[in-house]
């Protein structure tokens, strides 16, 4: 398989040596059907857990009735869900698209409209990410990334998570927007303080400048509250979301608040596949599990004990942070090993990641059970013990 893999797909890929062939719940089986504890949902992209009866049903019975038809024609599915993100967030209209990076571009097009000829900066957070086409890159404050795609769309200003003095001095009235993670993923899960974010809402309203939060990662429940800004006290004008909003299925959107929403008219944007029946009938599946307080609940009370276990893990001196948010949660090594303790882990049937060689990241799927997190926390000081 890795032959075949390398002779058939890019590069540009890292994957590791597990063929994956059924999932059910917080579990993923390989061909022999060893099962594995999954502690990445996709990078939270399958926050409802694998093959969840209510999405397969939904995607099963939509697939036989109408699969696609374009953004032609009216479908019930795409009004029925944006209705549901507008309800739930922020009361404005929706845009659809396919994917994170897509949502990112659709939110710099509205800014840049928003914001007209003379408003053509965005600020943005150093080691943040909000994908990987080259709008987005350029907001995306990451110089490893950007470095071979240069000259990216200019106007990008980066500062440092939660440095408020320079968030103060790169906002200005040439600034379209400020586009920022509530907690920021990619990099390691680290979350923002929240007067950092509430002085980034007021910032944008001093200066006509548009707030973006993009909880393609965070929302969803995620990290407790369906989309992670709840927690913050304060509202954006325009958010992202992708990822889990399919219950796996690819889909992506944008929603800005009542006013900022009217900004696109026909012809400024648009996407062929974006808002089928069948990706909306997935999502509206997982919108209905992952809306609900009871799991909201669960999220809260299994990450802060998940996030207890690690600090615990902390305090004996095996790891030396730890961080997190509901159940999005990181541990930070003294000792760059993070790669290994990730193989290691998988060796045991756990599947983590890391996303530096000292930042072990974990984002199991929200249905995932207390003793479940237990094993993989105990499973995880029998790695790290191990040196
Ligand atoms: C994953 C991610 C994206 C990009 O989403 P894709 O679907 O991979 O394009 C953007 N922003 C954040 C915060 C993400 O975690």
């Amino acid at each position: 398989m890795i032959a075949r893999e390398q002779a058939a797909l890019m590069s540009n890929y890292g994957r590791y040596p597990v063929e994956f062939v059924r999932g059910e719940g917080a579990w993923l089986f390989d061909p022999e059907g060893r099962g594995y504890l999954d502690l990445m949902s996709g990078i939270s992209m399958i926050n409802v857990g694998h093959c969840h009866p209510d999405v397969v049903a939904a995607i099963r019975e939509q697939a036989g009735t109408l699969i696609n038809t374009s953004n032609l024609y009216y479908t019930e599915p795409m009004v029925e869900l944006a209705e549901w993100i507008r309800d739930t967030s922020m009361g404005g209209r929706v845009f659809f698209c396919n994917s994170g990076a897509e949502a990112a571009e659709a939110a710099i097009k509205l800014a840049r409209k928003h914001g007209g000829p003379e408003r053509t900066e965005f600020v943005s957070l150093e080691d943040g990410f909000h994908g990987r086409t080259m709008g987005a890159l350029a907001l995306t404050g990451q110089p490893g990334k950007q470095q071979a795609f240069k000259p990216l769309m200019p106007g990008a200003r980066y500062v440092p998570r939660n440095d408020k003095d320079a968030l103060r001095a790169a906002v200005s009235e040439k600034t379209c927007a400020i586009a920022i993670e509530i907690v920021q993923g990619e990099c390691g899960v680290y979350p923002l303080d929240d007067d950092f974010v509430r002085l980034a809402r007021q910032l944008a309203d001093e200066h006509g400048a548009l707030l973006i939060v993009d909880e393609i990662q965070t929302g969803m429940s995620r990290t407790g509250p369906l989309y992670a800004y709840q927690d913050a006290g304060i509202e954006p004008d325009v958010m992202c979301l992708a990822k889990s909003l399919g219950g796996g299925f690819p889909i992506g959107a944008v929603t800005a608040r009542p006013g900022i929403d009217a900004v696109f008219q026909p012809g400024d944007h648009g996407s062929t596949f974006a808002g089928s029946p069948l990706a909306c009938a997935s999502a509206l599946a997982a919108a209905k599990l992952l809306g609900d307080p009871s799991l909201q609940d669960h999220v809260r009370k299994e990450g802060a004990c998940f996030l207890a276990g690690l600090q615990g893990l902390v305090d004996d001196g095996l790891a030396i942070e730890a961080r997190g948010r509901g159940l999005m949660c990181a541990i930070e090594l003294a000792e760059p090993r993070g790669a290994d303790v990730v193989l290691a882990m998988m060796e045991r049937g756990f599947l983590v990641n890391n996303t530096s060689a000292t930042t072990v990241r974990f984002l199991p799927p929200l249905v995932i059970t207390g003793d479940e997190l237990t094993n993989a926390l105990n499973a995880l000081r029998d790695v790290l013990n191990e040196s």
